[in-house]
């Protein structure tokens, strides 16, 4: 319904593919090497975990295929086509139409409501007037999608107004609202009980079933690595078959 208009067609290649990925970030007067030459790949309508203990690099790994940092060394391929290097227009174009992210700490927008939140991608792709045109369809969107998450009652309130857990299904409606076709999801169950977490993951496992979303599930929870088609371990800065 929201013609996504994407930046990549994919041509029989892996959705998404990291080829020797190398992170460090600066610490004191020496370096962290946090990713030491990782190789990860998503088929098309694939869905992955990544575990790793706490302090691993799952959400460095993560935030390098989002986009949202660059890696030292090594390449992000989307469908076949390298993606780190793009300039960053056409970056910042991709993760609106092609990449959902939710991040551990939500990233929410103080000041607007959930339906808002949840909108705003939508607001940032379009042209003023094409808005306007779509306006409505995008808040029918934005709403049946909250409500599938059981926050129809909540689409007005503020961040502040919210508990973790409705954050959290706030931040994944906003990272869907898009219909991306990958979605990078860092702990996204981490701040809800089993039962509320298992919904949201029958979701995500719906989406992922029906309309091929792939997705990467970073999570330290093995129960629920496990609703993935396949899981992988970082150990050391590189990537394990778990
Ligand atoms: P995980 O998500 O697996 O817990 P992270 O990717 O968040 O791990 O972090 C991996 C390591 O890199 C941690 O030791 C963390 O302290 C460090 N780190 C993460 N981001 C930064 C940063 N921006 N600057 C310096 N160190 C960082
Ligand atoms: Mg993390």
């Amino acid at each position: 319904m929201i013609d996504t208009n994407r930046g990549i067609d994919p041509a029989g290649a892996p959705l998404l593919q990291v080829r020797g990925v190398r992170k460090s970030y600066r610490s004191g007067a020496g370096m962290l090497e946090v990713l030491r030459g990782v190789d990860f790949e998503v088929e098309p309508a694939g869905f992955v975990s990544v575990i790793g203990q706490s302090g691993s690099g799952k959400s460095t790994l993560l935030h390098l295929m989002g986009l949202l940092d660059a890696p030292d060394a090594g390449e992000v391929h989307l469908a076949g086509q390298r993606i780190d290097n793009l300039p960053s227009a056409r970056r910042d174009r991709l993760r609106n139409t092609d990449i959902g992210m939710v991040f551990q700490a939500y990233h929410l927008l103080p000041e607007l409501s959930a339906l808002e939140n949840v909108l705003a991608p939508l607001l940032v792709r379009f042209s003023i007037t094409e808005w306007f045109r779509r306006k409505g369809e995008a808040h029918r969107r934005a709403e049946a999608l909250l409500d599938r998450f059981g926050l129809s009652e909540r689409l007005h309130h503020k961040p502040r107004q919210l508990s973790g857990g409705e954050m959290q299904r706030v931040a994944i409606a906003r990272a869907l609202v898009g219909q991306p076709r990958l979605l990078l999801a860092d702990e996204p169950t981490g701040n809800l009980d089993e039962e509320t977490g298992g919904g949201i993951l029958d979701t995500l496992c719906e989406l992922n079933h029906a309309d091929g979303l792939s997705i990467v599930l970073v999570t330290h929870d093995q129960s629920i690595a496990r609703r993935a088609d396949r899981i992988v371990r970082l150990v050391a800065g590189r990537v394990e078959q778990a």
